[in-house]
């Protein structure tokens, strides 16, 4: 029983990857900005937000019928994914790779910070009202998750625009691209399908989890 919650709740994971497709795109615009930053960068919200999920200081609730598409409720978020928070979390992404990759050119450096920012951009035409402005005072989203067949033909097309975009660019083996973008493409469609994942410490732990390997993916994709 454990075994198949676990199993349940690593492949509810893969609900929020299409975010990658703007990672892998971004690569293929900028081949001298390191994928692992990229990687890093398109997550990142959401990597604190696990975290402070865990910490009880954010709140993630798993309902079903919260909408058509994702069985999520986020009735706390104002630290990971505030529009306040998330500039800063921009600046300092591109801070933090700054100090990492020392080579880095000032133009990837805002790539990664507006590839950070871009999270927030989706989440608000994803989410359904709960993202929080003003700190915490207002709460916005275009709610395309009440969408089903649009969300996922969006969520599906953004992985595979990424995909396509870095595999054609000729800048890393496109093999790899593929692979990864296959894995992310069989992922996110049996996440749409599955049931729901539960409870909600354990879908965090997992999407934690799935960050570490998608960076780590990064990284093989520019290994020679
Ligand atoms: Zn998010």
């Amino acid at each position: 029983m454990l075994a198949f919650s676990t199993k349940k709740a690593t492949l509810g994971a893969f609900m929020f990857i299409g975010h990658y497709g703007v990672a892998l795109a971004a690569k293929a615009t900028s081949p001298d900005t390191p994928l692992p930053a990229l990687m890093i960068s398109t997550q990142l919200i959401d990597i604190v937000f696990c975290i402070l999920v865990l910490a009880k200081v954010e709140k993630l609730e798993i309902d079903p019928n919260a909408n058509p598409t994702v069985p999520i409720r986020t009735p706390y978020i104002p630290f990971s994914h505030g529009l306040e928070s998330a500039i800063v979390l921009s600046v300092l992404c591109a801070f933090g790779a700054g100090v990492i990759y020392t080579d880095l050119t000032t133009q990837a450096l805002w790539l990664i910070a507006l590839v950070c920012f871009s999270h927030w951009l989706i989440d608000v035409v994803m989410h359904v009202g709960d993202v929080p402005v003003a700190f915490n005072r207002y709460k916005i989203g275009l709610g395309l998750w009440n969408y089903r067949k649009i969300s996922i033909c969006l969520e599906l097309g953004l992985i595979a625009f990424g995909t396509i975009m870095l595999a054609n660019a000729g800048v890393v083996a496109s093999w790899k691209v593929w692979c990864v973008g296959a894995v992310m493409l069989a992922g996110q469609t049996y996440s749409f399908f599955a049931p729901p994942p539960e409870p909600a410490n354990r879908l965090v732990g997992s999407m934690i989890v799935l960050y570490a390997i998608m960076t780590w993916a990064g990284w093989w994709i520019e290994t020679p």
